[in-house]
């Protein structure tokens, strides 16, 4: 039985040809699979479980038949949806997965994390992670009223942008030496994330050991995953239109 792993979808009202993408996906080759990781930036932006926006309640139902059949269905956190919560991903029958978190794949240990943690030359953006990742934060967040966080999330978005734009190319991918920092720290030769949406497998020199780093693709055009049976992980791609 395979394994499969994916980023980086962006769920949005205005992409309704990925969402298609994401529900053919889990009825065609994620049919019937031990497990689904779903690494991150699952959907576009997150204003909380209470959400009572049409997409999150069609993903939820879609992901929970899923799940139901058997496959265990795992949701980590990205840089866009962090306040997804315990609630939601009961009612996707998944379970909430800590970043970085070890696993086993493809008989042997692999790390698994969402990626954004791996881009340190990039400090405005760890500064708003560190704050972002503040429970007291999060909670005066979500207790504003609905209508009031889908503002304060378009605000966060439109900022972003604006100073992504200004950053150098490699600010915005991973540092190589955080990559093999993490690595050492967790004792893997296999390191799986998105984010960066540059889907690639690279391979490194780990202690003097072959080591690969393998980067998950965004949605768009193209879908992207991991393939994962017991002895092999495979980097796929295919066309969503
Ligand atoms: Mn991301």
């Amino acid at each position: 039985m395979a394994t499969y792993l994916i980023s980086d979808l962006h769920l949005d009202e205005s992409r309704p040809d990925t969402t298609r993408a994401f529900f053919d996906f889990l009825k065609g080759p994620a049919a019937g699979a031990e497990a689904l990781y779903i690494l991150g930036d699952f959907f576009e932006v997150w204003i909380g479980d209470d959400d009572d926006a049409p997409l999150a309640a069609e993903v939820a139902q879609q992901l929970q038949e899923y799940a139901a059949a058997g496959t265990k269905v795992f949701l980590m956190h990205g840089n866009r949806d962090f306040l997804l919560g315990e609630a939601f991903a009961r009612r996707c029958g998944a379970a909430l997965l800590a970043d970085p978190s070890l696993v086993e794949l493809a008989g042997q240990p692999v790390l698994l994390m969402h990626g954004d943690s791996l881009c340190t030359l990039d400090q405005e953006y760890m500064a708003f992670r560190e704050q972002a990742r503040n429970p007291q934060w999060q909670q005066a967040l979500l207790a504003k009223p609905l209508q009031e966080r889908r503002q304060i999330a378009a605000q966060i978005r439109a900022v972003s942008k604006s100073m992504n734009s200004r950053k150098a190319e490699d600010i915005m991918d991973v540092t190589p030496e955080e990559v093999v920092r993490v690595m050492q720290e967790h004792q893997v030769h296999t390191l799986i994330h998105g984010h960066t949406h540059r889907p690639a497998r690279h391979r490194l020199e780990l202690d003097g050991e072959p080591a690969e780093r393998i980067v998950l693709g965004d949605w768009g055009d193209l879908a992207w995953c991991i393939r994962a049976d017991k002895d092999s992980l495979e980097l796929i791609h295919w066309p969503t239109a």
